[in-house]
């Protein structure tokens, strides 16, 4: 058996960053991911201005006397642009232009408004006070964003506030999936006798449609050589990446295993995790192809543990984070038999202590899926570890945005 690091780090090893960008306007990059390093073409602020209603005002003025006349006005968008004579202050407001020589402003509720039109001045200000300088934000030339970050509500509005308009993105990867066996019926069509719903095309389904990528539905395949044959020939012209599931456990393997070695290289690995073991990955001759189990709980952790990170790597997302692994005390025991990893499905919370515990939710069988809905966390144990006692620690992954 294979450990799940091995069987990542081949897949890693094998699947290419894309190489083809296209260019979105801003409004329809979200989500997708960056290609090119995006450099500042502005200072911001572009301009000095200021942080405060109040006055500008020069030190040497206020050195003479503490009290000034008003020599004009600066709104946001409208500049002071008259003459400023010595002995006097510019009335500002937040986001105006500082005007030129002024060095710092006081804020409107430290001046006090006189009968005859002038303002004094309580304190002397500091150089530079409630003045934001141009560039203190970001500064022209800086890179704002790396190749491959995703584009977000956070990023794109920085890229709007730079005036860019546009920005490089990789195309969305192309993702055909299938589901395959005769017991299968689509959600939504009545079931008969012996037959189950295919659940894990819909898992699948739903997850793809959070990453960037583009899915092509080929449905539901009975298990016959001939329409498995058709169909993955089919799905390989149109996708970057075939995803299926079921049909790769010992037993369907040899029928799967004939048809995808003649389309191409593909290992059918026996990966020592719990739920998940049985996992295909390879190239067939157009496509990339990841073979999923049949079970839908290890159909869907070994799509969150293997083909999230592929995905991550094949649509160009090189900085995407591996889900983050917390520490947590077992707040009960865990059944945990040697060999494999188990990513057993967890409920973790703070404690009135402030730390992290959790525990096992439901029964962990992979055919049950009704204990992933009361779940937010992995708990993660180590191949090697037998059963937990309640008070030790273990690892913990809470779900990252695919399962939101
Ligand atoms: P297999 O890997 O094809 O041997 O399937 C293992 C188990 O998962 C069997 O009980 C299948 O009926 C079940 N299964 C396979 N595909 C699906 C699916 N798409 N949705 C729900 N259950 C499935
Ligand atoms: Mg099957």
């Amino acid at each position: 058996m294979l450990s799940i690091e091995q069987a990542l780090n081949e897949m890693l090893a094998q699947l290419p960053a894309p190489q083809q960008t296209e260019t979105l306007p801003l409004s329809q990059a979200s989500q997708r991911i960056c290609a090119a390093d995006i450099i500042s073409p502005i200072n911001v602020p572009s301009f000095d201005n200021s942080a405060m209603d109040g006055y500008a005002v020069r030190l040497a003025d206020l050195a003479q006397s503490r009290t000034l006349s008003v020599a004009g006005k600066a709104f946001a968008g409208n500049p002071f642009n008259g003459e400023w004579l010595p002995q006097s202050a510019v009335r500002i407001m937040t986001g105006a232009m500082i005007p030129a020589g002024a060095d710092a402003v006081v804020m409107q509720e430290n001046v006090q408004l006189n009968e005859d039109g002038t303002v004094t001045f309580n304190e002397m200000p500091k150089l530079g006070q409630n003045i934001r300088r141009a560039g203190e934000d970001v500064k022209q030339g800086d890179v704002v964003l790396k190749t491959g970050e995703k584009l977000t509500a956070l990023s794109l509005p920085l890229l709007a506030s730079l005036g860019i308009a546009e920005v490089p993105v990789f195309p969305r990867l192309k993702v055909a999936i299938l589901s395959t066996g005769d017991e299968l019926v689509p959600v939504g069509e009545p079931l008969s006798s012996g037959k189950i719903y295919d659940t894990n095309r819909f898992t699948v389904k739903l997850l793809l449609e959070k990453l960037p990528c583009e899915i092509l539905d080929f449905g539901i395949l009975p298990d016959d050589e001939a329409l498995f044959e058709k169909a993955f020939l089919q799905a390989q012209e149109q996708a970057d990446l075939v995803i299926t599931s079921g049909g790769v456990s010992v037993g369907e393997a040899d029928f799967t295993k004939t048809i995808l070695e003649k389309l191409g290289t593909v290992n059918f690995w026996k990966i020592a995790m719990k739920p998940g073991k049985p996992f295909a990955f390879g190239k067939l001759e157009k496509a990339w192809f990841c073979g999923l189990p049949g079970n839908p709980v290890s159909a869907l952790v070994t799509f969150y543990q293997l083909v999230q990170p592929a995905i991550a790597k094949l649509s160009g997302y090189s900085q995407w984070q591996a889900p983050q692994q917390l520490k947590a005390i077992a707040s009960e025991n865990l059944k945990k038999g040697v060999g494999r990893k188990d990513f057993q499905r967890g409920f973790y919370w703070v404690n009135a202590q402030g730390q992290l515990e959790v525990k096992a939710v439901g029964f962990q069988g992979s055919h049950l899926f009704s204990a992933f809905i009361e779940s937010n966390c992995f708990i993660v144990l180590e191949a090697e570890r037998g059963n937990v006692q309640a008070g030790e620690m273990v690892t913990i992954e809470p779900f990252n945005e695919l399962l939101d």
